[in-house]
């Protein structure tokens, strides 16, 4: 047997950002489960990418990563170009505009999932408190009173006083418990793939509203690099996925009425189904979900990962204070690891999610195929907002990740 303190399955940007916030508040000892390893960064960017808010990067400082993630590669960008396809409305975001209400030097980043999760696993792995299983995966559970025992087909099994969550969006985790989840597709694939803009990105996020979805040409490390996430329907995005580069080039350019020019597809195109997901509870018993484990929402607003950072900096936090309470008052009873605890995870972070999932579903309601009237309508509302910097700057600190209740980690540096 195997002993540990807390027992993470799942390597990915959230479960290692969980290892590392616990461990840079306690002394708590920590097993990561993954057999999917850190790949090594070609010269070519990674296809999947994530836009990275603010909040998220003040934990990665706080966790000394930050360094690590942009001596790699990443890119700031400090304007959001927003327009509608079909109502003829648009909003500019500048960082400029607003930065005499908020102190920020960038608007996001974005920032190549590999470079983030290599980052963090080199972190973890110099840390002595935290061991990494990569050989094989649990095959079964077991909850007990105050223990929770999970076994390996081969190793030794371990034994921890929590078990989390962190292995995506279709956790094997949080089928083994049962832990019920609401989900509804999106009725959307996301098509992600890499392409050259003559026009350069001008570190700009650009995002259209098509009558048929969203697309995303998100700033690379590279000045004439894009990102894209064009979400539509399953039908819409085999077609595009199947037309030949040219074509499909062309077709992206006249989706973005050639704003960033005549594009050129320069990777391969790989789409993925997108569904909405909320697990019912994100504790049960010695159990914790986190990230996509526990959530999964469209990626219109790039905050997917940024809501699941949230959720590990917010665990570490409720255990850690448990545990200073418990150093303070010599109560050795293991108290951290309780569903009392932790029911004040589950409440914080369902309420977050659920308030992210609800905004999400009224973006995408805005911009469905709508009779003549509601598109004028959206349109004006657009242009007028596009002009009222108060409203545009509460819309940007959300979108920075400054709302709601925020970890200790989020906000400011640690000692
Ligand atoms: C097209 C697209 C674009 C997106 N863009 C953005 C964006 O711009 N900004 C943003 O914030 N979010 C974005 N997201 C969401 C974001 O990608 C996810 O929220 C994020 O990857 C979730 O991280 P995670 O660590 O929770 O899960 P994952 O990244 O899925 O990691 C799970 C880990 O668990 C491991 N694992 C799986 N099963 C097991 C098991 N049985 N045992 C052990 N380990 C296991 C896997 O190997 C993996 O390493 C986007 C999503 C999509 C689909």
């Amino acid at each position: 047997m195997q002993k540990f303190d807390i027992l993470i399955v799942g390597g990915g940007m959230v479960g290692l950002t969980l290892a590392l916030s616990i461990r840079k508040q306690t002394t708590l000892t920590v097993a990561i489960v993954d057999t999917n390893p850190i790949a090594e960064l070609s010269n070519e960017p990674e296809v999947r990418v994530s836009a990275i808010n603010s909040a998220s990067k003040q934990i990665f400082d706080n966790l000394d990563v930050w360094s690590l993630i942009s001596e790699q590669r990443l890119q700031p960008y400090q304007h959001m170009h927003i327009w509608d396809k079909a109502g003829y409305g648009k909003i500019d975001f500048d960082l400029a505009q607003v930065q005499q209400s908020i102190a920020t030097e960038q608007l996001g980043f974005i920032i190549e999932n590999n470079v983030i999760r290599n980052a963090l696993w080199q972190q973890a792995q110099n840390d002595q408190g935290i061991r990494f299983f990569t050989q094989e995966l649990l095959t079964n559970i077991a909850v007990g009173d105050s223990e929770v025992f999970a076994s390996f087909t081969q190793q030794a099994p371990i034994m921890a006083k929590l078990l989390v969550g962190a292995d995506g969006a279709n956790s094997w985790v949080r089928k083994q418990l049962d832990m019920p989840m609401t989900f509804r597709d999106y009725d959307h694939h996301a098509l992600v793939a890499t392409v050259k803009c003559p026009q350069g990105h001008q570190n700009t996020a650009w995002q259209v509203f098509l009558p048929t979805g969203p697309l995303a040409l998100l700033p690379l490390f590279e000045d004439d690099l894009c990102s894209i996430v064009w979400s539509t329907s399953p039908q819409e995005a085999e077609r595009l996925s199947a037309l030949p580069a040219e074509q499909f080039a062309k077709e992206l350019t006249a989706a973005s009425d050639g704003k960033l020019g005549n594009v050129e597809l320069v990777s391969e195109r790989f789409t993925f189904p997108l569904t909405m997901r909320f697990a019912q509870d994100f504790v049960k018993e010695r159990v914790a979900l986190v990230g996509d484990a526990a959530h999964t929402i469209h990626p219109l607003a790039g905050q997917g990962v940024n809501l699941g950072l949230l959720d590990a900096a917010a665990l570490a936090q409720v255990i850690a204070d448990k545990v200073s309470e418990q150093s303070l008052s010599q109560d050795g009873n293991l108290a951290w690891a309780s569903s009392k605890n932790l029911n004040h995870y589950n409440r914080w972070r369902k309420s977050e999610a659920s308030e992210m999932i609800a905004a999400m579903e009224s973006i995408k309601q805005l911009f469905t195929p709508q009779s003549a009237a509601p598109k004028i309508l959206r349109g004006i509302g657009m242009s007028v907002l596009n002009k009222l910097t108060p409203a545009k700057n509460i819309l940007i600190k959300q979108a920075l990740g400054y709302k709601g209740q925020l970890p200790e980690l989020a906000k400011q540096p640690l000692d």
